[in-house]
Parts: structure tokens; sequence; C-alpha cells
């Protein structure tokens, strides 16, 4: 079959995610046959490097060697069990080795089958939580502007992306949304700390008025990535881990996108020196080979839900595939990886190319800033370099720099007005010259 036989029976039966399925009409769809290391391959035998890593999901490589083998002994092994009553071992060593892996006071494990489900076990928890302990009344959620966390409607209505959010917003709670650290909106003469600590007494002024009625503060920790990768100084982090405390709410960290290496070091929280109350984690969790997503909680939490059956205070949300064995052990053999490799290391030599050879578009005229955490880097696209005036969103700029890449052998798949790079961990330095050059080409060509 060849690309163009293949996308008229996909388009004839498929809806695809994130599209608006009339684009198709002259937007081609890319069916991809094969992947290999940052690479995929389409029907008709062109290759894309996958500089997003396939929506953040891949960290070492599609079709990765030790991964594919541990998948494919685990399938004959065990596919799946009732994961109520029942458990298996690769459950049981993932979650020794998260336990071990996270701060020492989340050690307990709960398993879900992706990030959004993730994102509302433990909202779920909180809430539960607190009722379980007899405070009432908390049953209100504090995010941040440009947060995301997911779109099904729990997860959903603790984002503040417009474009995802406005639709639903009926169907919604609405949360307490404080400003968001994002060091893009500092004010002439400001660091990225200024604007952590102006945006943390902001967030002290909500808890004041508002935590009796809230059970939690969720936040990506260091970058708001579906926001357009916007990110803030790890200060704000620590600080607000101070404030929970003090206001007697729980800390959610959603590192579902920034978890496993992203940033520099294996969980973004440790560069604030923090444990959130829950840790939410997947896309990365499986090394990109399959939905499955862990909450980290504290005995704190598991205490409060643990009582005699008649007590009614357990914990009952379930997942027909809750703790699967294959993601399990994708998982397992990802955190292998990172267990016999010095992969922060390479990372940070990944991420130096990757500041080096993005570094002429800070003086572009339709750039407005050139931004990095670790193995994230991001390019802010401007109508004018001065006011930072963002293009109408209507312009589509980004999308003319994908498809100018898409012609040059590359996948990248702006937000809106910014260009990102989040590649797999097994990128090289010249992939990476590629990705800047054609990156740097359209840019030109979307801007023009
Ligand atoms: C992707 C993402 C989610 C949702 O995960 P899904 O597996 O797509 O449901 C939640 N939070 C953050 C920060 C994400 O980037």
């Amino acid at each position: 079959m060849d690309n163009a036989s293949f996308v008229a029976r996909d388009l004839a039966v498929l809806w695809h995610p994130c599209t608006q399925m009339q684009d198709h009409e002259w937007l081609p769809l890319v069916p991809i046959r094969r992947g290999a290391g940052v690479w995929l391959e389409d029907f008709d035998g062109r290759r894309y490097l996958d500089a997003i890593s396939s929506w953040w999901v891949n960290l070492f490589g599609h079709a990765n060697a030790r991964i594919s083998a541990a998948v494919a002994a685990q399938a004959a092994r065990l596919e799946h069990v009732i994961f109520g009553g029942f458990s298996h071992e690769p459950a049981l060593l993932l979650a020794e080795r998260l336990v071990a892996l996270t701060p020492p006071t989340l050690r307990r494990c709960f398993l879900a089958d992706n990030g959004s489900s993730a994102v509302e076990v433990a909202i779920k928890m909180s809430y539960h939580y607190w009722r379980n302990v007899g405070v009432a009344g908390k049953s209100r959620l504090i995010n941040l502007s440009g947060a995301y966390h997911g779109e099904t409607l729990g997860a959903l209505g603790a984002g503040d992306v417009g474009l995802y959010r406005d639709p639903y917003a009926e169907l919604l709670r609405a949360p307490i949304t404080a400003p968001s650290p994002d060091a893009y909106d500092r004010q002439p003469g400001e660091s990225a700390a200024d604007v952590a600590a102006r945006r943390l007494a902001d967030m002290q002024a909500l808890l004041e008025r508002h935590a009796h009625e809230v059970c939690a503060v969720i936040v990506e920790p260091l970058v708001q990535c579906a926001g357009g990768m916007r990110m803030h100084h790890p200060s704000y982090l620590t600080g607000l881990r101070a404030l929970c405390d003090r206001y007697q709410v729980h800390l959610i960290a959603d590192e579902i996108a920034v978890g496993f290496g992203r940033t520099g070091t294996l969980f973004a929280c440790e560069q604030a020196g923090i444990a959130p109350d829950f840790l939410c984690l997947s896309k990365g969790l499986t090394g990109g080979y399959l939905p499955l997503a862990a909450v980290l909680t504290t005995d704190a939490v598991y205490d409060a839900f643990y009582g005699d059956y008649a007590s009614q205070r357990a914990f009952l949300h379930s997942h027909s595939y809750s703790g699967n064995p294959l993601g399990c052990a994708a998982a397992l053999a990802t955190l292998g990886i990172f267990a016999d490799e010095p992969v922060l290391l390479r990372n940070r030599a990944l991420a130096a190319a990757m500041a080096r050879e993005t570094a002429p578009l800070a003086d572009h005229p339709h750039v407005a800033e050139v931004r990095q955490t670790g193995m994230i880097l991001a390019i802010e696209l401007t109508q004018d370099k001065t006011t930072r005036a963002p293009y109408p969103w209507q312009q589509r700029r980004g999308l003319r720099v994908y498809q100018h890449a898409l012609a040059e052998g590359v996948l990248l798949r702006p937000l809106g007005n910014v260009v990102y790079f989040m590649p797999p961990y097994v990128i090289d330095e010249d992939e990476i010259a590629l990705l800047a050059r054609v990156a740097a080409a359209g840019i030109d060509a979307a801007t023009a």
C-alpha cells in the first residue's frame, strides 16, 4: 500500500485526535509503517525525524530493542489479569522501583492507564482524603493560568487552555485560577525568580481567601507544556510547597510530560527540592510504548483510606486495564535503561547541542524568545519583536512551520506560535543540527 491509498481508507473511517478533519482535504495525513530510533517511515518510504517524541511519550526511540523484547516476553507469559484481588510481578517491581526513585515521602503507588486518569485519581484522592479525615467543604482546586492536565472532563476541568476547555465550559467545574509564574511574562528588569516571587504572593492571597474550600493546588512543575512550553523558576515550586503546608491543602505535581529526565533531572520537582502529596506520571513512563499511568502518594493519604470495610473510606476507583502487565513491563524496561546507562549525563550534552544550534534564532526578527529547560527547547514566534505581540491564531503560522518541516523530513508540531523540540533521548548531535536548520528555514518561510 502507498500513502495515497492508505489515506483514502483512513479518512473514510477514522476520526483523529486534536484535528479539524477537514484540514486533511489539503493537509496530507502521514501514515507510518515503521519506526527506528528517532526516525519514522511512511508508506511511500519517506523518513521523518520525530522531534516531538510522538506527543512527548517516546524516550529511547521507536522500536527500541530492549523495551520491545520486554513487552514481547511479558505478552508470552501474562498479557493481563484483573488487578483487584489479584496481582502480578511487573506491577510489584514497578511500584517498588517508582517508590525508590521518587522522594522518600511518596511511598504508595496507584496505577491507572493514561495521564488524564492519573490526574483524576489524584483529584479524587485529595478530595476524598479531606472527607475521610473529617474536614468538610474542601472540594475545589487551584490551578495555574495556562495549565493543561488532560482532556477527560475532570482533567479538562483542572486545566486552563481555552482552546480545549471553552467548548465544554458548561460541563466543567470551575477551578480557582492563580496567575502562572511563567517567566515569559516578566516585566523589564525582572528575573524569572522575581516573577516566581511575585506569583507566589498572588497564590498566597488566593489561599488566604479560599484554602477552606480547596483540596489541592495542581501544577505542571517547571514547564507548562501544552500551554505553550512556558517555563518558570524552581523557586516557585519551593515556595508553593511551603504555602500548601501552611494553608493545609495538597500539592499535586503533574509530571506526566516533564517526568523521566525531560527537564534535566529524573523528576522536575527535584530541582526545587520538594515532594508533592501526589505525583502523576504517564507518557514517558513506558518509553512511549503503552498507555499506563502511576499516582504516587504519601502514607498520610493512604492511611486516611485504610480501615474497616464498613467505615466506607476505601478508594474504589478502577479501570479495566489498571496495572496492565504489558505496560508495567515496558515501564520496567524503560527504567532499566535509566539504571544501566548515563541517560541524564548524555541528555546534558544533547541539551547543550540544542542550545548551541538554535542560538542564532534569538536574533530573528520574528522570534520573541528561545527558551529551554533540559530536553525541551521552545521558540516563541511574534509579529513584533519589541512588543512581543503574538500572531493572530487564525493565521496558523505554526502550521506553516509544520508543513515546511514535513517537506524536509522532520516532524515538528508547533503549539500555536510556539515551535519546540522535545526529541527522544537517542537523538544525536548531527540530527539536532538538522532539526535546527529545518526549524530556522521553516520559521523564515512562516514569518515572511
Ligand atoms: C499529556 C498530559 C496529560 C494527559 O495525559 P493523557 O495520557 O494524554 O491523558 C496530563 N497532564 C499533562 C501535563 C500532560 O502533558
